[in-house]
């Protein structure tokens, strides 16, 4: 169901044990939105922890508070009255749902979710995630500290492509320039979230030799083997490197992350990858999506262009 943000806020001002998480494969806006969610609702005087239920990208463990962040284990319970579940739909956070029955306040800014079945706050137009839990602190009168702060332009930068991508509006440079008053230093984190290893980057050389255009140069693909993708914890930021092609509206990204087990990353110039990744399973954005395919990388790779091409035509 979806709810009003003054509902969103009633809700986090009256639970006392909150259990907060995000989704897997987890992104800056992801875990910047749960550290300072954790952070605020804590300085509320609540009992707060988050768990996310996956590995987590080097780069973000420089965010403050990472090391109390969780993995949920086989079995465990955790006694809560509030699951608050960011940046994602619930169908997204792994085995989180197992720890805790307590009712669950969504908030997001993803267009694929739809609120059935859950209390959801959603701003479409909101460029991050944490771009609401900055305004939820406003509302609650919780102080933003630098370490708050911190957490939430991360999300917001790097959601935005470090204020580049279409989602980058006035307001998102405003809640930007009041988060720097509040204590953060942009280049700490661009710096923090630019790092690559060595593997990484020559990761990157792997995928752009496996470069291929289709549709007179309208889609730009690449695709990285399990081989390969083993020896690296990040793809991040790849896909960018062919989203800036001239001709290119459509990029794609495809990784077997295991034998049969393939990710799509989308992104677009004009074409919503968001309804080609929600037919395909999965969801996102208009300019950036994706999903998983349960297929070998070749047959992925057919269904994926393919669904790119009727895309295309209807365009
Ligand atoms: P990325 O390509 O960076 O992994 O994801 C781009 C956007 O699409 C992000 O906002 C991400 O949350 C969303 N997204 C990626 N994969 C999935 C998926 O499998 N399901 C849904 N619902 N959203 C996804
Ligand atoms: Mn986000």
């Amino acid at each position: 169901m979806l709810i009003t943000f003054q509902e969103a806020a009633q809700k986090l001002k009256a639970a006392n044990k909150i259990l907060i998480t995000a989704h897997i494969q987890p992104d800056g806006d992801a875990i910047g939105s749960t550290l300072a969610a954790m952070q605020m609702l804590r300085s509320m005087g609540k009992t707060v922890q988050a768990f996310i239920d996956d590995t987590v990208r080097r780069n973000l463990h420089a965010l403050p508070h990472f090391e109390e962040i969780r993995r949920p284990v086989e079995g465990e319970k955790f006694d809560a009255d509030l699951l608050l579940v960011l940046d994602t739909s619930p169908d997204r956070i792994g085995n989180v749902p197992k720890l805790t029955a307590a009712p669950i306040l969504n908030i997001d800014h993803h267009v694929t979710n739809t609120g059935e079945g859950y209390d959801l706050y959603v701003e479409k137009k909101a460029a991050a995630t944490c771009e609401l839990v900055f305004k939820l602190a406003r509302e609650l009168g919780a102080e933003i500290t630098p370490e708050i702060a911190t957490c939430i332009y991360t999300g917001i930068a790097t959601d935005t492509g470090f204020f580049q991508f279409s989602n980058t509006r006035a307001e998102t440079l405003a809640i930007a320039s009041e988060l720097i008053n509040c204590g953060v230093s942009p280049h700490f984190i661009s710096e923090q979230m630019e790092k690559k290893t060595l593997a990484e980057v020559c990761g990157l050389c792997d995928a752009l030799n496996s470069l291929k255009i289709y549709f007179d140069g309208k889609v730009a693909g690449m695709t990285l083997n399990y081989e390969t993708v083993k020896k690296f914890d990040s793809t991040e930021g790849f896909i960018d490197e062919i989203r800036v092609i001239d001709t290119v509206d459509v990029a794609f990204l495809l990784t077997e992350k295991a034998p049969n087990v393939c990710r799509v990353s989308m992104r677009s110039k004009g074409v919503d990858v968001s309804k080609i990744a929600a037919k395909l399973g999965g969801g996102g954005h208009i300019r950036a999506a994706g999903c998983t395919l349960y297929k070998n990388l070749a047959d992925a790779e057919k269904i994926l262009v393919s669904a790119i091409e009727n895309a295309l035509i209807t365009y």
